[in-house]
């Protein structure tokens, strides 16, 4: 049911965190994967990493945020691959910004990465998919601040809650096609990013927010990268061929307090 054996996967912001996570779960499930990230030096390291378990993957440099970017590494999978059947729209940046400290530069390139960036990828991955003559999975990262606001995370917020209505509105449109779109809307998870979140701080800080932190989730722990990397592996395989514009929160209980 979870094989993905001959399929072709592209994970945008793949290099680390919940994007690696997820490359390595459809990796182990027999894909073929296109790691593409902003940071080429770190793509071709976990690509690295990857073909030393004999996992199939390549690493392309591209920015979710430039349109051209999308249409030349769907034809970079198809060079690599000689197909596209999985796209994860994972790449995403978190810039805290309130009120009064928002600028239109955070602004304009938190929505472009974030929620431009889904767009045009998912846009360029439905042509080739439909140009192959087959389906395929989208699969989406929002975020449970799709749902409900963190402080300070103003274009954040409103990019995530983008992404749940655009993970819906692209369900509606390709459904006639076979291309299922759903979204995992993750808690919070321990990755590279999130812990930037961090730096400056004291231990004894660390400790503070971590702790009070922790009180909110039910299950008393944060995520791993691949605790979302099984949900993907899940909405990628045919276990999800009758699922299209679901939104799957998976955050230890966080949202329902
Ligand atoms: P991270 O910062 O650890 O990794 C993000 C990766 O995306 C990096 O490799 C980075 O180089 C790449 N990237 C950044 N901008 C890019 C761009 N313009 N084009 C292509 N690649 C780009 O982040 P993470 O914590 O793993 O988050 C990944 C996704 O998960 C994001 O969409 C984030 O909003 C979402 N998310 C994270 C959490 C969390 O707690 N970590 C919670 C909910 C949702």
């Amino acid at each position: 049911l979870f094989d993905l054996s001959g399929k072709v996967a592209i994970v945008t912001g793949g290099a680390q965190g919940i994007g690696k996570g997820i490359a390595l779960r459809l990796a182990e499930a027999g894909a073929s994967i296109v790691v593409s990230d902003i940071n080429l030096e770190s793509a071709q390291a976990t690509v690295a990493e990857m073909k030393k378990t004999h996992f199939k993957a390549v690493a392309v440099k591209s920015d979710t945020s430039k349109v051209a970017d999308a249409e030349r590494t769907v034809q970079e999978a198809i060079e690599a691959f000689g197909d596209l059947d999985i796209l994860v729209n994972n790449a995403g940046i978190y810039p805290f910004a309130s009120t009064e400290s928002m600028t239109e530069g955070i602004w304009d390139k938190t929505i472009d990465i974030n929620l431009k960036g889904i767009m045009f990828f998912t846009q360029a991955a439905a042509r080739a998919m439909i140009a192959k003559g087959h389906g395929g999975k989208i699969v989406n990262i929002a975020s449970v601040d799709g749902f409900h606001p963190t402080g300070n995370l103003l274009s954040y917020d409103a990019s995530k809650g983008g992404v749940v209505m655009l993970t819906k509105a692209l369900a509606k449109d390709l459904a006639g096609k076979g291309i299922n779109v759903n979204a995992i809307a993750p808690g919070a998870i321990v990755t590279p990013g999130a812990s930037g979140g961090l730096s400056g701080m004291s231990k004894e800080q660390i400790d503070a927010v971590t702790k009070a932190f922790l009180a909110t989730i039910p299950m008393g722990r944060q995520g791993t990268p691949d605790d979302i990397g099984r949900v993907a592996l899940f909405l990628a395989s045919e276990a999800a061929d009758y699922m299209t514009g679901s939104v799957v929160v998976a955050d230890g209980g966080y949202l329902v307090g």
